[in-house]
């Protein structure tokens, strides 16, 4: 079995492990800024398609209302020569010209509407696709938004618990082992000890502690993994 020094040790590493845990998960959270960045370049595609379908709805509007003026003018030119005032012949040839002109007018507007009806269907659709699409995905986004918050509440109440409960697990233990462990835990990402599993293997890295080694922590000596370097805390192969 450990030594009392080294089970006080392997409590403070538990509480290190929950905070590194924490820590680990809060930076998980950060993948939110990713998410909202894409929202936004999505946001600002759906924008564009709205635009292009502005444009051309425009263009369909400003055809159609052409034509209606058209129409109007040539039913008042006809109005004009059907009306009986107009008798002189050059005045008549005059209106007759104007009216070819803007039934001119009119074909060319009607030609370019046949193919714009198609471009604001084809557009209204996918329109409607985008926006159908950004609904859903600031849905999600809001939603994953809400239960982050939720998590981040827990971590920091989990790391503030932890944290309280570290200054009272570090008292007691030897200052040197201490130090050793805090110089390991700098060293090997955060996790200064590892557990001599019932297979007498170090836990964090899969190394076959040697028969001596298991001697040396019955003889209550500090025992480092030879491969990862971290402290070794045996139980005596309870688990
Ligand atoms: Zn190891």
């Amino acid at each position: 079995m450990a030594s009392a020094d080294l089970m006080k040790l392997y409590q403070l590493h538990r509480i290190d492990v929950g905070i590194l845990e924490v820590r680990k998960k809060a930076a998980a959270l950060e993948a939110g800024k990713k998410l909202q960045a894409e929202l936004q370049t999505f946001t600002n595609h759906v924008k564009g398609v709205e635009t292009a379908f502005h444009k051309i709805h425009g263009e369909q509007k400003d055809l159609e209302l052409s034509n209606q003026q058209i129409d109007d003018k040539i039913k008042s030119i006809n109005n004009l020569l059907f009306g009986g005032k107009v008798t002189s012949p050059k005045e008549v040839e005059a209106y007759e010209h104007q009216i070819k002109g803007l039934q001119a007018q009119k074909s060319t507007n009607e030609d370019r509407l046949v193919s714009v009806w198609d471009e604001v269907a084809k557009s209204d659709g996918e329109l409607k696709a985008a926006q159908k699409d950004l609904k859903a995905k600031t849905d999600s986004f809001e939603d994953w938004k809400k239960r982050a918050m939720t998590f981040k509440a827990q971590l920091e109440a989990d790391y503030k618990t932890l944290t309280a409960k570290r200054p009272a697990a570090a008292q007691g233990i030897n200052p040197t082992l201490l130090a050793t462990y805090d110089a390991i835990r700098q060293r090997h990402g955060g996790i200064g000890v590892s557990l001599v599993t019932k297979q007498q293997t170090c836990e964090e890295c899969g190394t076959k502690v040697a028969d001596k080694s298991i001697e040396s922590i019955k003889d209550d000596r500090t025992v480092t993994c030879e491969e990862c370097h971290r402290i070794l805390y045996w139980t005596g192969g309870l688990v």
